[in-house]
């Protein structure tokens, strides 16, 4: 099976100052992976090279089979990538629905359609669909930064910190749906650094240390000295 994600010894940083250490890691069609890690390990980096927003200073990034290094953010989307950034970015003075919409690529058929499966994901926007997102609440407006990037139709969704700052409940909910959103067959990559709610949605856990993977297995077989070491730094 051809990976939907594959990374290859990729270095990336700011300026002179390298944040993600030759990291290799690949995802196949379906898998939910937890990318762990303290506080600067590198996991914003790495979701940000993927995507194209920080730059590979060495290393080579595929995305569905097609070599991704070097392109442009938009042609990496069109090859099947979906991002949500840390900080839950919705357009606040536009209703729900809107922001669902105006992310969507397809005709009318297609968009009502995929908004619906938003809505069946995520309930509690269908009743809110008329508002503007700025009244929502952290946690559904959380919601509604992943539904706009699912309109997109990702096959493969990088998700930075979605539970920071939400009550246990809302994160759950939210973790509840990345495991959905798996089952579905697209791939997700969700950096935390709440490792105990990651560990729940995911089938694979990878734990970074200074931009380096110290680790990379099943979620629910994970050494308690890796996470230490991951955390704490040994
Ligand atoms: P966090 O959970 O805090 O987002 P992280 O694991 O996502 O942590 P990164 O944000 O990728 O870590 O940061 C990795 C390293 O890169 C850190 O040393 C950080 O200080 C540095 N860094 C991150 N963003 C920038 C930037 N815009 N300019 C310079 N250095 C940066």
């Amino acid at each position: 099976m051809t990976a939907l994600l594959r990374v290859e010894d990729l270095t990336a940083g700011y300026g002179g100052a390298v944040a993600v250490d030759g990291l290799s890691l690949a995802l196949e069609a379906g898998e939910a992976v937890a990318l762990l890690g303290a506080n600067g390990a590198g996991k914003s980096t790495l979701l940000k090279a993927v995507l194209g927003l920080v730059p590979a200073s060495r290393g080579r990034i595929w995305i569905g089979g097609e070599e991704a290094t070097g392109l442009a953010v938009e042609r990496r989307v069109r090859l099947g990538l979906g991002y949500v950034p840390e900080g839950r970015r919705v357009f606040p003075g536009m209703s729900v629905r809107d922001n669902l919409e105006v992310a969507s690529p397809l005709g009318r058929a297609g968009r009502a359609a995929d908004l619906d499966a938003v809505f069946a994901l995520f309930p509690a926007l269908e009743g809110k669909a008329a508002e503007r997102a700025w009244r929502l609440s952290g946690g559904q407006q959380q919601m509604l930064a992943v539904g706009r990037a699912l309109m997109g139709r990702p096959r493969l969704l990088l998700l930075d910190e979605p539970s920071l700052g939400l009550s246990p409940k809302l994160a759950g909910e939210v973790f509840a749906a990345v495991k959905a959103i798996a089952g579905t067959g697209t791939a997700v990559l969700v950096a935390e650094q709440s490792a105990a709610r990651a560990l729940g949605a995911a089938r694979r856990a990878v734990l970074l240390r200074l931009g380096r993977v110290v680790h990379d297995g099943p979620a629910d077989r994970l050494p308690d000295d890796a996470l230490r070491d991951a955390f704490l730094g040994g």
